[in-house]
């Protein structure tokens, strides 16, 4: 069973707006509500490749009811750690015109100590069911900026691969609990490092840095250029073929999902890396994040070229 950990899950409201307007009103059709935050998008996409995942993290109030409620439909197992503040709602405006989103993001709940505590009791037992853990995205206000440190010990105590996905502090914190492995895309890899990785050869250089620091591989995603899994020995790299995309917001979450999938069905490394680069691709073709069809998964796995490096 492949756990996924969402701390901070949210409300997705996409609203289409003919010509979105600042300063203006505007009459919209209903708005397109969903289950938000990293992990809940990986767990959808390991779902529909035929995995069963179990969801961890943090929900509360009616927003939480409702994303169970969803997860429930999606028969999707859950097992949250109920929290008094109310979880957080995301707004997007899809201008139709102009086809940019204007997105208001809520900060989200404020997590109490003894709420953590409480999580961290459940984590060590869903630990003993689990084969692999996926962890992605932000911390909400109250949770330690160097929790996933903390996941990533009890991991490996446990002896369980931990697959992360975050930025920023808690990425930092995240490489010293000793992941298995991290999905950093280049942005996140050069806010990491400071410094601006533009060839190809300075950012595998600096995810060689990263595995020599305990992490076992860095999978880069490049987006339309595909990506590169690097380990202490080996070097992976995929090239995807061009498509025209439709959304690739969430490639990044179907990539860990596929990766996940992959690795738990115990392929090569170069298969798991076209796994993971087939969901990103099959999510870039969906208007909705964080949604692969597996048949497209299906038929673009023998398009992507994984070659040594
Ligand atoms: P997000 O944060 O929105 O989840 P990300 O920046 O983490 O995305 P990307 O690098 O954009 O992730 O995409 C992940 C993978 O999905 C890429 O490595 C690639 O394999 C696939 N992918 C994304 N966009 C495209 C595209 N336009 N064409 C083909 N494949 C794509």
């Amino acid at each position: 069973m492949i756990v996924t950990v969402t701390l901070n899950p949210a409300i997705d409201v996409s609203y289409r707006v003919p010509n979105f307007q600042m300063d203006q009103g505007h009459r919209v059709e209903n708005g397109n509500k969903t289950p938000g935050g990293k992990a809940l998008n990986v767990s959808r996409v390991l779902k529909e490749i035929g995995s069963a995942p179990l969801c961890t993290g943090f929900l509360g109030g009616q927003s939480g009811v409702w994303i169970q409620k969803q997860l429930d439909e999606q028969e999707i197992e859950h097992s949250f750690v109920t929290i008094k503040e109310e979880t957080r709602t995301c707004l997007a405006m899809i201008d139709e015109k102009s086809g940019t989103q204007t997105e208001l993001m809520e900060i989200g709940p404020v997590v109490k100590n003894e709420e953590i505590e409480k999580f961290k009791v459940s984590f060590q037992h869903l630990l003993k069911e689990a084969t692999m853990v996926v962890a992605s995205g932000s911390l909400p206000s109250g949770v330690p900026v160097s929790f996933y440190q903390e996941i990533g010990a009890l991991t490996r105590e446990a002896n369980i691969p931990l697959l992360l996905d975050t930025s920023g502090e808690p990425l930092k914190f995240g490489i010293e609990g000793k992941p298995f492995l991290i999905k950093p895309n280049q942005t996140e890899l050069s806010q990491y490092t400071g410094k601006v990785e533009s060839t190809l050869e300075e950012m595998i250089e600096a995810a060689k840095a990263i595995c020599s620091q305990g992490v076992q591989y860095v999978l880069l995603s490049l987006g339309a250029e595909g990506a590169v899994l690097i380990g202490e020995d080996v070097i992976w790299q995929a090239k995807v073929p061009r498509i025209t995309a439709v959304s690739p917001v969430g490639s990044g979450d179907s990539m860990v999902a596929g990766m996940a999938y992959a690795l738990q069905k115990k392929y090569d490394l170069d298969e798991c890396l076209r796994w993971a680069c087939a969901c990103g691709l099959a999510n870039a073709l969906e208007s909705t994040t964080g949604m692969v069809q597996t048949e497209i998964v299906q038929q673009y796995l023998p398009e992507i070229k994984v070659t040594a490096l």
